[in-house]
């Protein structure tokens, strides 16, 4: 008798112990939707920053939803940039060898990149590289950790104070993405490559130049630094650069790019 009530304590128990588990289950799922920051939210902070940026850079378009550099055309249709959710690529007049992704999904190449890079394939490399943090959320995850939703209000609005704003501009020059992020930026870049029939020998080559570079121009690769290389990076890159089925190179031609776009960061749009 006592072992049985024992037992039925015991499945009654694991019946309540099984809906209080399926319970916060969905409460913490729901609580983490609560803080998803909004789209429309994102895309204003993303329209602030860029209206900020141009303040102290020029910043020129290379493309949007409805725009786009005839040079670029060819890499931005194999890595199928209508659908990589990037709102808007600019270019902008900086030594630093970089690229990111700024709130609000708008990726900016300094021309320190294009100047660093050999091919048209190194330099898709990198953008879809980008594009794997766009796709993937890395720059929401960030700024959610960071900054609390009223915050985010505050600086769209117009009601933020110094502080804050202080906050966010740190936050845009020093924040990096984590070695997990990054891996993630990687592998989905080399699908995306691999998706638009481009090798991905161009990422390889970009990193290892990267790594060959670092010593002797410290000051300017540094920049990199928003996206950390890890110890493994290289290695999984080559290994799968050696089994890249993608073959056929990029329509254009590098040295003319190359050209057209210093020209542009030097002079600006007018
Ligand atoms: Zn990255």
């Amino acid at each position: 008798m006592r072992k049985s009530i024992g037992r039925e304590l015991l499945l009654l128990l694991t019946f309540f112990g099984s809906i209080w588990a399926v319970v916060s289950y969905f409460s913490e799922d729901e609580a983490e939707d609560c803080d998803v920051i909004p789209e429309d939210l994102y895309d204003k902070l993303g329209d602030f920053v860029i209206d900020d940026f141009s303040q102290s850079s020029s910043l020129i378009l290379i493309a949007n939803d409805s725009f786009s550099l005839e040079s670029w055309n060819e890499i931005l249709h194999r890595l199928d940039f209508d659908n990589s959710n990037c709102r808007a690529i600019y270019l902008s007049r900086n030594p630093e060898v970089n690229a990111y992704t700024l709130p609000g999904d708008n990726i900016v190449v300094y021309s320190g990149l294009i100047e660093f890079v050999e091919s048209g394939e190194e330099l898709a490399a990198v953008m879809a590289h980008e594009f794997g943090h766009v796709k993937k959320g890395h720059v929401r995850e960030l700024l959610k950790e960071r900054f609390a939703m009223t915050s985010l209000i505050m600086i769209v609005s117009g009601d933020a104070g110094g502080n804050l704003l202080l906050e966010l501009s740190d936050f845009l020059f020093t924040a990096a993405f984590s070695r997990d992020n990054e891996k993630e930026a990687d592998y989905y870049g080399l699908e995306l490559l691999e998706r638009g029939n481009l090798s991905t020998r161009g990422m390889l080559r970009f990193f290892e130049k990267l790594e060959e570079e670092k010593m002797e121009m410290p000051e300017i690769i540094s920049a990199f630094s928003s996206h950390p290389l890890s110890a493994d990076r290289l290695e999984y890159i080559r290994t799968h650069a050696a089994k890249s089925v993608g073959d056929s190179l990029l329509n254009m031609n590098w040295n003319d790019f190359q050209k057209e776009m210093l020209d542009l960061a030097a002079h600006g749009d007018q």
